[in-house]
């Protein structure tokens, strides 16, 4: 048996899977990959089950997305297909957003490159990174070395409904505010100038020092947090913003749901992280029909994001959807994709 989905190709949402690699402790414990990619454009997923006579075998469900990466991609490759076609679109004056979606341990901050520094690896071999030596590249060409446009960057952290700044001491908590033009702003949000990718290195390794210290169990925290990366130009002659390139790491989708914990802290925060994940994924939908109602003030992810879904045809979207290979994880791989499935 088998469901496949088939999708009309719009340049301005793009939905993308990723599958990780099996780790070491996973192939010391033998683990099963369920997951198989057949092409560039579909997937498939290998389910285990049990008729009711107790026959064993394979439920296969099949999806079709704008790109699904295997585990032999790097994330220069993912980079190259997802948020580097979007470098141009901000300099043309749009905006921009990249997601990474997934369960805790999919690869989300892996692939956004949350957390290299000290890992053996750069922070500039992940997608904020790649983006930023894009964004400084572009700045020097035709026509957009005329625009006269400066760069900043700001970093923040959204844990259930409040936001604090990543890049200021303390990591304050900001309030959101939306004035009478219906312009959402977060009051006092650092937005720090930038002349060269070093600079934004630099603040991508600060922000990520203060989203993770701290806590005893530092991955568990910053998993029920969404981490927003913005990338703004300006026009350095009238202080106008151009484009703006938002790159978020989103709280990891399992909590949503777990109702099972006996932590009402814990069950209430997954259902927050669980509303904002259908709300954005409603905003997104919204935005693929061009349909006038956004339901973008249903959660603070989505309201603090207004102004990268609202604007019609100056708006592109990446989702990048990861994944686990194991059969351990399958139920949440199948919820991963589904909800991948339905953003377009
Ligand atoms: P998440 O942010 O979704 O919770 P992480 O990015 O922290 O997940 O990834 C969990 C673990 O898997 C980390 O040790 C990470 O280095 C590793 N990992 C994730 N994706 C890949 C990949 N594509 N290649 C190699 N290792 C990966
Ligand atoms: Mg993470």
């Amino acid at each position: 048996s088998g469901t496949t989905s088939e999708r009309v190709n719009s340049n301005q949402i793009m939905v993308c899977v990723r599958k990780r690699p099996l780790r070491r402790k996973e192939l010391a414990d033998r683990e099963q990959d369920v997951v198989s990619i057949p092409s560039k454009h579909t997937l498939v997923v290998h389910e285990p089950r049990k008729h009711v006579n107790l026959v064993k075998f394979l439920e296969n469900h099949s999806f079709r997305f704008d790109y699904v990466f295997n585990e032999d991609c790097s994330n220069a490759m993912v980079y190259e297909y997802t948020a580097r076609p979007l470098i141009k679109h901000i300099f043309d004056g749009g905006m921009a957003t990249c997601f990474a979606y997934g369960q805790t341990g999919s690869g989300k901050t892996h692939t956004m490159g949350g957390q290299f520094p000290g890992r053996h690896q750069s922070s500039m071999d992940g997608i904020y990174g790649m983006a930023a030596m894009d964004v400084f590249a572009t700045l020097k060409t035709v026509p957009y070395n005329k625009l006269n446009l400066k760069v900043s960057c700001s970093f923040f952290e959204i844990y259930g409904s409040r936001v604090f700044d990543l890049l200021m001491p303390g990591k304050p908590q900001l309030r959101v505010l939306e004035d009478s033009n219906q312009q959402v702003n977060v009051v006092g949000l650092t937005q720090n100038a930038v002349q060269n990718t070093d600079d934004v290195l630099a603040l991508l390794e600060l922000g990520n020092s203060v989203r993770t210290s701290g806590h005893t169990s530092a991955n568990s925290k910053s998993s029920r947090s969404h981490a927003v990366f913005q990338i703004v130009l300006r026009s350095a002659t009238e202080e106008k913003l151009h484009g703006k390139f938002s790159l978020i790491d989103l709280a990891g989708n399992e909590r949503g749901a777990d109702n099972s914990s006996a932590d009402r802290v814990t069950r209430l925060e997954g259902s927050e992280i669980n509303k904002s994940l259908l709300v954005l994924k409603e905003c997104i939908r919204a935005l693929g029909r061009q349909s006038s109602h956004l339901p973008f003030r249903g959660s603070k992810l989505t309201h603090v994001l207004r102004d990268s879904f609202i604007g019609g045809k100056k708006v592109k979207t990446c989702m990048i959807a990861m994944i686990s290979p194991c059969l351990h994880s399958v139920e949440h791989t199948l919820n991963t994709l589904r909800y991948a499935d339905r953003v377009k």
